[in-house]
């Protein structure tokens, strides 16, 4: 039996309100979620909130409430979003789920036993938004080097895990697979960052209270981030099922933004090869987005919530737009502008239209019921039927590579395919000619059958859109029983079903 595919969003903190930026990660995640289990796979997709450490405490605290208390409300936020959006998890994990904290803790008892953890002093800087320790060397005119906010002075015995142990084992493993850390900038930064040296890295906080105690010092508390990458293996039961476990682990891809490209793809590899268990196959860090040119940011106030904008276009057409706007490894500009320009080209226009004339025909000139295809060609098959076959294997080949943007380009590429084909056939035309009858049946059997390639081709990027165009076209069954390439070769329409017109896909908006 063939392993579950198991893919990730990072576990996101719940100081804030989920954003766009959050939800990009989590699109484009469920958006591959889908598209292997289109192709027949197992799949595990795994997202969750990350709910330990002092930012969270301090917000509890602000609040006025215990910190359980507050992380139990602002989990909501995320819970509510990615149901809106149409997010396909098998899993949520929460860093504060009694599980969790029972494999946090069995896992570092295991590098404890090992002699991968030691105590010692420790003296650095903390950020408190960011959980993250700097050295005075690291630090940029006084202030943190990530976020530029305030630091504060830290010293106290901590733990610490053998980060340097690793190193060697670790710049080997990068260098031989270059899949592992993706794209090739990633690869290049944290390589680099490798060969100046590793340090051993402080894994535990004395004076926290909200964290995860560790087994071996309950005085201590597991650091935030070394809690949070273990709930990569603690959501799929590592040491407490271990066949569920290996039927999963390792990771086939773990999405994050570039902002903890280090943790992913030198701390946590390390951490797992201390453990004695295997790497995930890929990290890929995904760029950031700005707002209308400008860094998302409270204090700016351009912050834009998802809601916003699902309630201004709809779920397909979000997650369509960010899918399909930005190179998913780079920085991209999210406008409102640019959404509306795509909306009105790509989906009411090229794909709703197409959509619609498609069942008209069929109403107007079969009764509504899809024609035997008599078998009489024209010039215009080949190329159809060449679009066809070629464009999934288009569409894997990008999405292997996580260019969401690329294989959404080759589906409109097959949009355009099938909209050429309706203006050069001319239906309306071969219907005004009795003798042109046999010919009409095989053109309108070409255009359903292209409609039910394409409904499936959109169900990982846009699930409501592939479902309602699969409804039109008058299957009763759900689109997610069906496979490509399965179910991509031509024909398989069956003829004499009843279309049905329905509501217009993405109507135009209008401004
Ligand atoms: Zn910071």
């Amino acid at each position: 039996m063939s392993k579950t595919y198991y893919v990730t969003t990072p576990i996101y903190y719940v100081n804030d309100k989920p954003h766009i930026g959050t939800a990009y990660t989590t699109v484009a995640a469920d958006a591959l979620a889908r598209f292997h289990r289109l192709k027949g796979e197992k799949v595990f997709f795994l997202t969750g909130t990350d709910e330990h450490g002092q930012h969270v405490a301090r917000a509890a605290e602000r609040a006025g409430v215990s910190p359980q208390e507050w992380v139990d409300t602002m989990v909501v936020y995320f819970k509510e979003v990615w149901e809106r959006l149409n997010i396909s998890n098998d899993y949520f994990i929460r860093t504060t789920d009694p599980k969790h904290v029972e494999v946090a803790r069995k896992f570092i008892q295991k590098l404890y036993d090992k002699g991968d953890i030691y105590l010692d002093v420790y003296e650095g800087w903390y950020c408190v938004p960011d959980e993250s320790f700097w050295l005075p060397s690291q630090l940029v005119d006084g202030k943190c080097p990530q976020c530029g906010r305030e630091v504060e002075l830290v010293q106290e015995e901590n733990y610490f895990f053998r980060l340097s142990k690793y190193a060697d084992r670790l710049l080997k493993h990068i260098e031989d697979n270059p899949d592992f850390v993706q794209p090739e900038i990633r690869r290049n930064e944290v390589l680099s960052f490798i060969r100046q040296g590793l340090t051993d890295q402080s894994i535990s906080r004395k004076k926290l209270r909200w964290g995860i105690p560790l087994p071996f010092d309950e005085s201590q508390v597991m650091y935030v981030w070394f809690d949070a990458l273990l709930n990569y293996i603690s959501a799929i039961d590592y040491g407490l099922d271990d066949e569920k476990f290996l039927s999963i682990w390792p990771a086939d891809v773990h999405l994050i933004g570039k902002e903890i490209l280090r943790f992913h793809a030198i701390i946590w590899p390390a951490m797992l090869m201390a453990a004695d268990l295997p790497l995930p196959r890929c990290v890929y860090a995904h760029g950031w987005l700005t707002v209308e040119g400008e860094k998302m940011s409270k204090s700016k106030g351009n912050v834009i919530s998802p809601h916003e904008l699902i309630d201004e276009f709809g779920v397909d057409a979000y997650r369509y737009y960010f899918l399909r706007e930005f190179s998913f490894g780079y920085d991209g500009n999210f406008s409102r502008e640019s959404m509306i320009v795509r909306y009105n080209a790509d989906l009411a226009n090229a794909l709703g239209n197409l959509v619609s004339r498609v069942i008209a025909m069929v109403e107007r000139y079969r009764d509504g019921s899809v024609p035997e295809p008599s078998g009489c060609k024209g010039d215009a098959d080949a190329p159809l039927r060449e679009a066809a076959s070629e464009v999934f294997g288009r569409v894997d080949t990008a999405m292997e590579r996580f260019a969401f943007n690329e294989a959404l380009q080759h589906i409109w590429d097959f949009v355009d395919a099938v909209n050429r084909y309706v203006d050069e056939t001319a239906a309306w035309d071969l219907f005004k000619n009795p003798s042109q009858s046999d010919r009409l049946d095989e053109v309108l059997y070409n255009q359903v059958e292209s409609l039910r390639l394409l409904a499936l081709l959109l169900v990982p990027y846009m699930p409501n859109a592939g479902e309602e165009i699969w409804r039109k076209l008058g299957y009763e069954d759900s689109i997610h029983q069906h496979h490509l390439p399965a179910e991509a070769g031509w024909g398989l329409f069956p003829p004499g079903r009843k279309v049905n017109k329905g509501k217009p896909l993405f109507p135009r908006i209008q401004r």
